[in-house]
């Protein structure tokens, strides 16, 4: 297992990540042909609208073998629209390679992954591409991922020429270099060589600063540094290793993927520094049947557990489920545990995913990737075990869709398929979600955002052959209350016969954002007998699905039961829920409920010519500039905007700037509609 490698290539849009990913499979002989991906011809971007789009949207998972290791790649994407599917992604992975453009060093954008990758605590190493672009610098990018990231990056190569004359690259830890000669077919062999003579001075610089750098992770190799004892090559990469994978140190590489030079080095890289299954902490999982906290070990010999972290319909093999395996080991066709469902599953085959191609294996274990087939009933986040010791791994969490579209079939033939291949895609992707308007009968598709909605149509007419068309989006707002109060819900009916009698007393309190929806019982004595609590509840809960002001479900509010009456023989569970439901209603009527809606971060990376444009044009968009950043001539805007006002932004912005910004847009948070906005929208609503 500690040959294991499970990582993931983060980059920026364009910084050259599918062809890195290309050489790497190509280099470990995984694939006969390099693929291109200005023709279209890549294996990891294998479904046909990524090729036209040029952007990767599924986390599809690869494997390799280099130097007795394996290599499990997990596709991320660099598409910050798609934040699901970077976070699934980054849950799973236990390490990165983050692939920097060398002209444009640190983009912008590259820092919400760079964030993102913190927060899961995603040991890195960092490879500079496109050192052969006019224009190259390994040295700014390097000073530019210590300033932007705050991180701490120490070189481990340095570039045998830039631009133009980039034709190798020097182990700093070795003293050797890697020069990519010509051999007449236009292919570039790596040759060992000797440091190039004019080099001499800056790879003992270079090398003095990296080996300065790792002793002062290492207190062993700190002594010996201070005592100016020798230290062996060994020492030095066994000990920078210690610190990547704590994430105190952060190894550079360069190269230039497309010309195929340092690919090479950089799966070495991948070996020596970045960490096997063995070498993360165990995840942490809840035992089901005590609720205890327990840390799942990588090894086989443990029970098995596996967290799923993808499906997908495939055209040849149907529904695949890709499974992180953390503990033990599986057979196919044998019987597994969802422990999220409490449903037993059958492993029907298990594949090995090569992108598009596959392999059969008979067990998958600890430590690896693997698709399944047969999981009926698993989708993602869920957690597989064996069934006498089922355990619940921490799962991954998606946001709320934010954005609605109503669809509707081109024609007969169409709507057949619609709803069918609406749920398949659905299934596939945690963050959007379809269902049926009660009222007007129309499907309507929820998600991240109108990119998000519009890749999805697309995939409709190219995957599933459905013609659709689709509405205006529409916001998802939410509404909540801004201070405590405190009602009377009374349900009772006594005329003749059999009667109902309920009664409650409820307060409403403001939570914070994102704490969802809290009930408590807080009656002490019998005011209301036990049985009926869980019916208040209810009815309490079904209440705030459609808010009072316009019909949106009403979020971040505690309701307490505090007191209530009951009749010995007229109340009733349905009695007390409506109790429950008229209670609620009419507390947060008195508690100034207000509409919330979907703030949306938007970064506009312009030419400098175009600024006053983009900024006067998000100024008519209620939008809050947060930080507005000049370097040269490129001027990167950040900024809040909510969604209601960001809908056909893609377009407005090419033609304000004759196509030369670009921007990404992130759902972020939830915020108090202003007043005035908010009276014409109830209108508009009702
Ligand atoms: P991705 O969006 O990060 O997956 O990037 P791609 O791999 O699609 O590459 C984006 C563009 O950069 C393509 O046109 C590639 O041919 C080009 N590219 C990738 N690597 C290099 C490189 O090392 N040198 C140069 N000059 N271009 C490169």
């Amino acid at each position: 297992m500690d040959r294991i490698r499970n990582i993931g290539f983060i980059a920026h849009i364009d910084a050259g990540k599918t062809t890195v990913t290309e050489r790497v499979l190509f280099f470990s002989g995984r694939t006969y042909k390099i693929g291109n991906v200005d023709q279209g011809t890549t294996v990891m971007d294998w479904m046909a609208q990524e090729r036209e789009r040029g952007i990767t949207i599924t986390a599809a998972a690869t494997t390799c073998e280099w130097k007795d290791h394996r290599i499990n790649i997990i596709d991320t994407p660099g598409h910050v629209d798609f934040t699901a599917e970077v976070e699934r992604s980054l849950r799973i992975l236990d390490g990165g390679v983050v692939v920097f453009d060398a002209v444009a060093g640190v983009q912008p954008q590259s820092e919400t992954v760079w964030r993102q990758a913190d927060r899961y605590h995603v040991p890195r190493i960092c490879f500079i591409n496109k050192m052969d672009r006019v224009g190259a610098s390994f040295e700014r990018t390097v000073d530019m991922i210590a300033h932007r990231f705050k991180a701490n990056p120490v070189a481990v190569q340095l570039p045998v020429g830039q631009e133009d004359a980039f034709n190798g690259v020097v182990d700093l830890l070795e003293e050797t270099a890697l020069m990519f000669p010509e051999n007449g077919n236009g292919n570039y062999v790596p040759t060992e060589a000797p440091v190039p003579q004019e080099m001499l001075e800056d790879v003992r610089n270079y090398r003095e600063r990296l080996v300065e750098k790792v002793a002062e992770t290492d207190e062993i190799l700190m002594n010996k540094y201070l005592e100016e004892k020798p230290i062996t090559t060994e020492e030095i990469r066994a000990a920078l290793r210690r610190a990547t994978i704590k994430n105190t140190l952060i190894p550079v590489l360069c190269g230039s993927a497309l010309r195929n030079k340092g690919v090479q080095a950089m799966i070495d890289a991948i070996c020596y520094y970045l960490p096997s299954p063995l070498d993360v902490p165990p995840v942490k999982g809840i035992l089901s049947k005590t609720g205890e906290e327990v840390g799942m070990e990588a090894s086989e010999a443990a029970p098995f557990s596996a967290l799923a972290f993808k499906v997908m319909t495939d055209p040849h093999v149907g529904r695949l489920v890709y499974l992180r395996v953390y503990s033990g080991q599986v057979k196919t066709g044998t019987s597994v545990y969802n422990s999220t469902k409490g449903v037993r599953e059958r492993m029907g085959r298990v594949l090995s995913m090569h992108a598009n191609r596959r392999e059969e294996a008979e067990v998958v274990s600890a430590g690896n990737i693997a698709a399944a087939v047969g999981l009926k009933n698993t989708f993602t986040g869920d957690t597989i075990c064996i069934e006498n010791m089922p355990v619940v791994l921490e799962s991954i969490r998606f946001p709320e869709p934010v954005v609605s579209v109503a669809i509707e079939p081109k024609t007969k033939i169409d709507q057949e398929k619609l709803i069918d291949s609406l749920i398949k895609l659905s299934e596939e992707d945690p963050t959007f979600r379809i269902k049926v308007d009660d009222e007007t009968g129309q499907t309507i598709m929820s998600g991240m955002g109108e990119l998000h909605l519009e890749v999805l149509v697309e995939r409709l007419r190219r995957e599933f052959q459905v013609g659709a068309n689709i509405g205006r989006p529409k916001v998802s707002y939410r509404e909540t209350i801004t201070r405590p109060a405190r009602a009377e819900g009374r349900f009772v009916r006594q005329t003749g016969g059999h009667g109902q009698y309920g009664h409650v007393w409820l307060e409403v309190s403001p939570l914070e954002r994102n704490q969802g929806v809290k009930f408590e019982n807080r009656i002490v004595g019998a005011a209301i007998p036990r049985e009926y609590i869980p019916a208040v509840e209810k009815g309490v809960i079904e209440a705030l699905e459609t808010g009072i002001l316009a019909g949106f479900p009403t979020i971040d509010i505690k309701v307490s039961l505090v007191d209530g009456s009951f009749h010995p023989v007229d109340s009733s569970e349905m009695a007390f829920k409506m109790a429950g439901s008229f209670g609620v209603k009419e507390a947060i009527k008195r508690a100034a409920p207000v509409l919330l809606e979907p703030i949306m971060e938007i970064e506009v990376v312009t030419p400098g010519d175009f600024l006053g444009e983009v900024l006067s044009d998000l100024g008519g968009r209620r939008s809050r500039i947060r930080t507005l950043e000049g370097q040269e001539t490129v001027q990167t805007v950040r900024t809040y905007v909510p969604l209601a006002e960001t809908f056909g932004y893609v377009t407005s912005l090419r033609s304000l700037t004759q196509g030369r910004a670009s921007q990404s847009m992130e759902f972020d948070h939830y915020e108090e509609v202003p007043q005035g906005v908010a009276q014409e929208l109830v209108k508009e609503l009702r």
